[in-house]
């Protein structure tokens, strides 16, 4: 564990000097002209005093950024839209370029065609804003899409509800461009849907959550757009049965969602948002989302459903607004939880294998009773668990104590979130000291002077 964050930290110590970096300031805006250098951050944004933030306009302009801050020996955080949970962006504690990518713009996409060339700074409700009048849309989306950028979702390789449809981000890349601590532009951004010519480079940066190489623009496969969605919010007695369910909808392929929330998660949302409850008193309920060209087949997808499934009320919609209401019970579950911890929420992004997971979610409550919310991405086996009222000095424990059983279990202790400075203790917890090393090794070769995102 110690080894571990020596060689993640390797880079702190030695490099970015506050002296350092405001005499890179100099070089910065002569690169990059004056608009392109936003700030210079002080404590009053939690970042060491003589750090900067910095918001190339372009590949060129990351480039020569690195270029001087690997000359200078200066650390470089690069931010996407700061909507990452475990700590991964954002101003820091020591000297260094902040570096944001959200001037990075490009987005072409040619009519007919299934992929588009998209800038690392496009954020996913913008991407959505551009596909909509075509026949095409992108296979990731999730509550925080109108601040979570492409670049971003490549390297957290974020998920969502499509996952099991779709895959992760990992699976939506066609081609990369990005630029490594040096100031070497590397960019293969042809869509081709093959191509196993030699080992996959792309595969390393995306998910590095920005340590190996910062990511300027990528190509991204699409998917054909359905003309229909319909949406159910479906009451069931407890999780177990919510979950058996679910297992049932991941059969159906008009299905694209299947959402589960324990009843307590829909109770604060009805209460925070002061709506009507629609399943009161149900332990469990999973949110259903079905797509098809044809709206007779994607309602059917779900009557199928719930004629095989029997939950205990249903409300349904297939009007956009009716059915954005529906996912507000899903997505404003943090929000309502927010507001009744007294600490900031101690919040889990875990993965346990089917088998395992309604065991998993029983160990919570007999462990952490009230104090657990539960909810998540159920065909993936993905849950957010998060804990209202833990105290700075329990967290620790509380945290290896999950990820124990997690690991016990052959789970994952970061499903779609990543690592970022909050989690380097549960990586260690569960990987192999043959993997770390080899990781190790990677961030080495990538960047020998460790000056991308040190801490
Ligand atoms: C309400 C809410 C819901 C969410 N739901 C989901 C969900 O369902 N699934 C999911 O996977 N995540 C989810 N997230 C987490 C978050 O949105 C994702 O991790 C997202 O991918 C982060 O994108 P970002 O642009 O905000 O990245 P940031 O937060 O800015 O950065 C994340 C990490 O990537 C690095 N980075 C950013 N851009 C680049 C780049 N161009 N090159 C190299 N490194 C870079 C940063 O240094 C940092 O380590 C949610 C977050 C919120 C607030």
């Amino acid at each position: 564990m110690l080894s571990l964050m020596v060689v993640f930290c390797m880079a702190r110590s030695p490099i970015g000097q506050t002296g350092t970096v405001h005499s890179l300031l100099k070089n910065v805006r002569a690169l990059l002209g004056d608009s392109a250098v936003l700030d210079e951050l002080t404590a009053a944004h939690g970042a060491d005093s003589g750090s900067l933030r910095v918001e190339p306009t372009d590949t060129q302009g990351v480039s020569a950024v690195l270029r001087a801050c690997a000359e200078a020996e200066v650390a470089v955080v690069p931010e996407g839209g700061g909507s990452g949970l475990v700590g991964g962006a954002g101003p820091q504690p020591f000297p260094h370029v902040l570096l944001s990518t959200r001037r990075l713009q490009t987005l072409e996409h040619r009519s007919g065609e299934p992929a588009a060339r998209v800038g690392a700074g496009v954020t996913l409700a913008e991407l959505e804003r551009s596909l909509a009048p075509t026949a095409w849309r992108y296979g990731i989306d999730f509550g925080a899409r109108d601040q979570a950028t492409l670049g971003g979702t490549i390297t957290t390789n974020a998920g969502g509800s499509g996952v099991f449809r779709f895959g992760t981000t990992r699976q939506q890349v066609l081609g990369l461009e990005y630029v490594l601590a040096d100031g070497t532009v590397v960019s293969d951004l042809s869509p081709l849907m093959k191509d196993n010519t030699g080992l996959s480079l792309q595969d390393l940066i995306i998910g590095s959550e920005g340590i190996l190489a910062i990511v300027t623009q990528a190509s991204i496969r699409l998917w054909p757009r359905p003309e229909h969605r319909a949406t159910v919010l479906a009451g069931f007695p407890d999780l177990d049965a919510a979950l058996q369910a679910s297992r049932v909808a991941a059969r159906s392929v008009p299905i694209e969602a299947i959402e589960f929330m324990d009843g307590a998660c829909l109770s604060a949302v009805a209460q925070h948002t002061s709506v009507a409850h629609p399943l009161e008193g149900h332990g469990a309920a999973l949110l259903l989302e079905s797509a098809h060209d044809d709206q007779t087949v994607a309602l059917a997808a779900l009557h199928d459903w719930i004629d095989a499934t029997s939950p205990s009320a249903t409300a349904a919609a297939t009007d956009r607004a009716d059915r954005a209401r529906l996912w507000a019970f899903r997505e404003g579950i943090v929000p309502a939880i927010t507001a009744r911890s007294s600490f900031p929420l101690l919040k889990f992004d875990l993965t346990l294998p089917q088998e395992s997971l309604a065991g998993f979610l029983d160990w919570c409550t007999t462990q952490f009773g009230d104090a657990a919310w539960q909810f998540g991405h159920a065909a993936d086996g993905n849950v957010h668990l998060n804990l209202t009222d833990v105290a700075q000095g329990e967290r620790g424990a509380i945290s290896d104590t999950v990820y124990r059983q997690v690991c016990a279990l052959s789970g994952s202790v970061s499903a779609e979130h990543g690592i970022g400075r909050y989690k380097v203790a549960a990586l260690a917890q569960q990987r192999t000291s043959a993997e770390l090393s080899l990781m190790r090794g990677i961030k080495q070769v990538f960047d020998p002077k460790g000056i991308l995102n040190p801490g």
